[in-house]
Formats: structure tokens, sequence, C-alpha cells
């Protein structure tokens, strides 16, 4: 597009509101103020004012280049001590989700560090403005300490130079993936304190209507003292409560795709996601993907392998082609018991939950939130709330619990809204409105120092995947 660079000349001119910040841009406010215990610690160890775990250096976060474990970033700048530009952190890229490019930057406005997302190709076509209207949403409706929400959105230039947009969360130390294939111990009091929070999270996310469709461990993202949050909703959308409407198959990364999906299902639950979760809890264990296949069809063998030949009745929707493969095959027992082999932590109780998650037919998976009732998750819960959660408090005489201790969504996420966005011009001007509504009243809105050095590296980035993004997307 040949206006692309006057377009950018005329996004805000500098990110920060005070001209002594000039040069450094976003914004951030690390709502979460956790202070490192250090994941390798036991958890028994981290309260409330659990003592700072060992920092290293935050160089070594970098998602880009394969940084490896949960590296805990020492949050030593507190809102009252706003750092001047040149003791800031540099910014830096930290992951690439399904669907943009996010950055660890610093809020001018407090000196904390948060994350910074750019959704990219926002009006390339109707698909793609659905799309990301639809994750900026439910970033805006999520209000859960499992799930990963937007703490602002970065204000748009006017409506005819409006190309992208800007999304600031919290900022989190690491995901599952990293600290699964890092040398740090995971012990089974980890597993479960990891398990409960996602469960917790999953069962928030059900109750609004939401199925995330993209459950796994990268999704997963973890801070040094265990807290964790369920975040890239580039995939999610509303539960279709009508068995005949169709639904796409480009779901859930294949190690973690429920076996309806995997066989065709043109209709599917919830349920795909407590797959996913039972898929994370068994690599939670056994600190390996659990099913770990090079094509969809050699997933279901591992799958079929595993927990035996499904009877016909558990593959009621799935595609012909599918259910002929299976029938053609040998009729396999089940040999559950393999999972007691995961590790030390796959106790008697664990293989229980495990083998509740891993059922082959949807309707008789374990729901999120019945799995939450089990007891293996008792210790989870508890650990959690006495020395993690921000819903309950401490008091000279002890602890006061909170009733909720796994809350619902107040309301189901409305997508109504998708049925009269007709055309990009218009899903343009809902979103554009829709960010400046959200900003009323708000702090002092951020804007990006397009001339910064920082600035000119993130374009680069986003630029690169957006490439492969519109591929997949035309696919
Ligand atoms: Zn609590």
């Amino acid at each position: 597009m040949a206006f692309h660079g006057t377009s950018r000349q005329s996004v805000c001119g500098n990110l920060f509101p005070g001209a002594d910040l000039g040069h450094k841009y976003f914004c951030v406010n690390s709502s979460t103020g956790t202070t490192s215990a250090g994941l390798g610690a036991t958890p028994s160890s981290s309260g409330p004012a659990a003592p700072a775990g060992t920092p290293r250096h935050p160089a070594a976060l970098g998602g880009g280049t394969g940084g490896g474990a949960a590296v805990p970033q020492p949050h030593s700048n507190t809102a009252s001590e706003v750092p001047s530009p040149a003791e800031m952190e540099p910014d830096r890229p930290i992951g690439y989700g399904a669907f943009g490019v996010v950055w660890s930057v610093t809020d001018p406005r407090d000196g904390r560090r948060v994350a910074l997302k750019k959704m990219p190709n926002v009006f390339q076509n109707l698909v793609s403005c659905k799309r990301v209207f639809r994750e900026l949403r439910m970033l805006c409706f999520f209000k859960h300490d499992n799930v990963l929400s937007a703490l602002d959105i970065l204000q748009p230039p006017q409506i005819d130079c409006f190309e992208e947009i800007y999304v600031i969360t919290e900022l989190m130390q690491s995901d599952l993936h990293k600290v699964i294939v890092s040398p740090q111990p995971l012990t089974t009091d980890h597993v479960k304190v990891f398990l409960y929070q996602i469960l917790r999270g999953l069962k928030y996310l059900h109750s609004a209507g939401i199925l995330h469709r993209d459950i796994k461990p990268g999704n997963l993202l973890v801070n040094s003292n265990c807290l964790l949050k369920i975040c890239d909703f580039g995939l999610a959308r509303v539960e279709e409560p009508d068995p005949s409407r169709h639904m796409t198959q480009e779901v859930v990364t294949q190690y973690y795709r429920a076996p309806e999906v995997l066989m065709g299902s043109r209709h599917y639950s919830a349920a795909i996601d407590v797959w996913s979760v039972g898929c994370i809890f068994a690599e939670l264990l056994g600190r390996r993907i659990l099913f770990q296949a090079q094509t969809p069809i050699q997933q279901l063998d591992l799958i079929t392998d595993l927990l035996g030949t499904p009877p016909l009745s558990a593959m009621a929707s799935a595609c012909e082609g599918a259910r002929a493969h299976i029938l053609r095959g040998p009729q396999k027992p089940p040999s559950l018991s393999v999972l007691y082999m995961l590790s030390d932590g796959a106790t008697h109780e664990a293989v229980h939950l495990l083998c509740r998650m891993l059922v082959f037919d949807p309707a008789k998976r374990i729901s999120g939130s019945d799995a939450l009732s089990h007891p293996y998750l008792d210790e989870g819960r508890l650990r959690y709330h006495t020395c993690m959660c921000q819903c309950c408090y401490s008091v000279p005489s002890g602890r006061v619990y909170t009733r909720d201790f796994e809350p619902s969504a107040e309301r189901p996420f409305s997508h109504s809204y998708e049925q009269s966005l007709l055309s990009v011009w218009q899903g343009k001007e809902l979103i554009h409105r829709f960010i400046t509504e959200h900003q009323q009243g708000k702090r002092v809105p951020l804007c990006i120092n397009p001339q910064s050095a920082a600035f000119k590296t993130f374009i680069r980035s986003t630029a690169w995947h957006s490439s492969k993004v519109s591929r997949k997307e035309e696919r």
C-alpha cells in the first residue's frame, strides 16, 4: 500500500505523555505486582510476603531466541519510584503468539514492566477484522486472576490512519512450555497448583461461553511465584449451541487436539479444552508430550493405543473416513496403567483424574468445573488461596477466605455485535469507537513514538510474522 508510510507518520508523536520521557514508548502496569519466590523453590516457602528469588539478568528472557526456562525479573520499581528514561530496561520482544508479537516494555507512567502486543493485519479482510475485534473485546471482558486481560489499549490515531492495535497486558515471566523443558524441578505441589489454576481459569472461560481452542503449555503464562494465566485468545470463539452449525477444524496445536476434532467432527464443545488440559496434566507429570505424532492420523493412533479402540457410540459425530480408519485397524485394548509410569507424582488420585479428562467420548469427558471438585486438586486450591490469590486476605488472627473459590463469569460474553459487522470499514469504525470509549476517564492515554529505534525493530519483527499469518488465513 502506497500510503502505508504516510499513515505511520501521522501516528501520534510521542508514546509518552511527558516530553522528558520522549524516547521510550510503551506503557505498562504490572497489576499483579508479584514478588518472586523462585519457581524452583518449594511452594510451601512462597507466601504473600515471600522472599524475592534470585533475579537473573533480564536479557535472558528472550522468547525469540529460545531463551529457555522461567526467568524471574526484578520488580524493583514501585509505582512511586518512576525511573528516569536512562534507568529503564530496554524494550524487547518476548514471544510470538498465534497472531501478533509481544514485547516487554516499560510503562512511562509508573515505570512498571508490562507486555505490549501488536495485533497485526486487522483490516486486511472481514475475517481478520472480526477475529481481532473478538480477541480485543475478550481481553477487555475478562476479569479473572487466571486469565490474561487487557490493562490498557494504546490510543489509536485518526481513523483514516488507523491500521494497527496495541494492547497492554500484565507481563508474565515465562510459560509452562519453557518450564517443562527446563531443568528446574517440578514437584507434585507445582503440578497441583498449576493444574488447579488452569482449571480455575478454564471454568471461568467456559462459564462465559468461550471456547479457547488452543490450550497448550505455551499459552499458559507463569510467574516465578507460580501464578498462572491462560493467554492467547486468537483462536477463541463463543460456544455454538446449535449442533447443526459447522465449526472450523483449524483449531488446537495437534499434540493437544481432542479426538473428536481429529476425527473430523463438525461440531464440538468446551470438552475440547478439557482434553488439552488432560494432555498438559500428563506432560507436567512426565515432562514429555503425551501424544507426540507427526500427522493427525498418527495422533489418533497414539490416542487409541492408550485408550483402546473406542466404541461406535463414541464416534457418533466423526466423519466417515475417520470412523473407517478406526474400524479397519486392530481392536486395541486400553493400556491406561502406563500412566502410572509417567513419574512418581502419578499417584492413584492423579491417574484417576487424568483418566476422567482423557475420555474419548466428549459427552462422557469430565467438565472443567467438575474436575475442580476432584480430591487431587484440594491441596492446589489450599495453596493457591493461602498465599497466591487476590480474593482472600490475611488478618492477624488468620486467613479470611473468599466465599467462592472458583468464580464463574458474571455474564456470558456476547458476540451479537458480529452479526452487524458487514464490511472492513464498518469494522474499523466500530473498533475505533470501542477503543476510544474503553479509554474514557481512565489513565493518561499512551501512544507510540514512531521515531524510536525500539519501535522500528518492533515493526520489523511484526512484519516478518504478519506474512506468515496472512498465508495461514488464506487457507
Ligand atoms: Zn483466594
